[in-house]
């Protein structure tokens, strides 16, 4: 199979990538079942890239049903080594406007049931998650989105949420309160995945609307939301357009080793089975 070191992880809007040549579809299963939806391995002017719809295409997926571990053990399978993630949020601050951009760099997980590690059944591993985002990708995108001409806020703190109903106007002012500057539904347990995975993942968040919070708000109908939605996409494939020339060289920072030093089980007391099934996206571990 093919090695493909960048993978973009769409979100609600994007399903494909037009203009892309297609040079492959694969329909892969892992120890953790099936991903969201075939990857297609394209090619953007000289970049190879593998690309997966969260949703799967046509979105059907909610994003509690979402089988993250599969998405992330899939394309690591496939030599995956970066991942641009797109999704689209709420706007929880009067700055962050409607069609504006956020790469968040913290992250508050107010998600429940979401399984959201490879390890447990008789291996034990904690990978550290302060900084939960790559922040050597953030340095390349940030130029790369300024010179598209789009509004990009960072050192944001996302609130990843269950759903599939949106917040309570009690808890999208309780979030305010806790100085986070969006919400969605998507960042975990992929960005914890893919860490673990010692992938390095950036989620780039397009904001569609403000949160319940804002009241004086003029009431968001349908049309606009989902005219908001094609229009961050049309921008967000454009971004990725500019950004893969820059991805994919050798990594310099520390996530191709977060989870190398986390393994806490001894060898001679790994459960057979799960070790089998980590061999998979680990095969110089176990
Ligand atoms: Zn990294």
């Amino acid at each position: 199979m093919e090695k493909v070191k960048v993978a973009v992880i769409g979100g609600s809007g994007i399903y494909e990538i037009e203009g892309a040549q297609i040079i492959n579809e694969l329909s892969l299963d892992t120890p953790w079942g099936k991903p969201s939806d075939s990857i297609v391995i394209a090619k953007i002017d000289e970049a190879l890239v593998a690309f997966l719809p969260r949703h799967g295409k046509g979105h059907f997926i909610l994003p509690h049903e979402v089988n993250s571990r599969a998405n992330i053990a899939a394309l690591k399978m496939i030599g995956v080594e970066e991942i641009l993630a797109f999704s689209a949020v709420g706007s929880l601050k009067d700055e962050i406007k409607p069609l504006d951009f956020i790469l968040p760099y913290q992250v508050i997980d107010r998600t429940k049931n979401r399984p959201s590690t490879f390890f447990g059944d008789g291996v034990a591993a904690h990978v550290a998650f302060a900084d939960p985002f790559c922040a050597r990708l953030h340095e390349l995108i940030i130029p790369v989105a300024k010179a598209n001409g789009l509004k990009l806020h960072t050192k944001e703190t996302v609130i990843c949420m269950e759903g599939p109903a949106f917040s309570t106007r009690a808890e999208s002012h309780m979030y305010r309160s806790w100085g986070a500057g969006i919400i969605n539904m998507s960042t975990l347990p992929e960005a914890k995945l893919a860490k673990e995975a010692e992938i390095c993942y950036s989620i780039i968040c397009m904001s569609t609307d403000y949160d319940c919070w804002k009241e004086d708000e003029e009431h968001v109908t349908v049309e606009m939301l989902i005219s908001n939605l094609n229009k961050n996409a049309d921008n967000a494939k454009n971004l990725i357009k500019s950004l893969l020339p820059y991805m994919g060289k050798e990594r310099t920072c520390g996530c191709k080793d977060a989870i190398k030093s986390s393994i806490l089980t001894a060898p001679q007391k790994q459960n057979p089975g799960q070790k089998k099934k980590l061999k998979k996206i680990f095969p110089d571990y176990f």
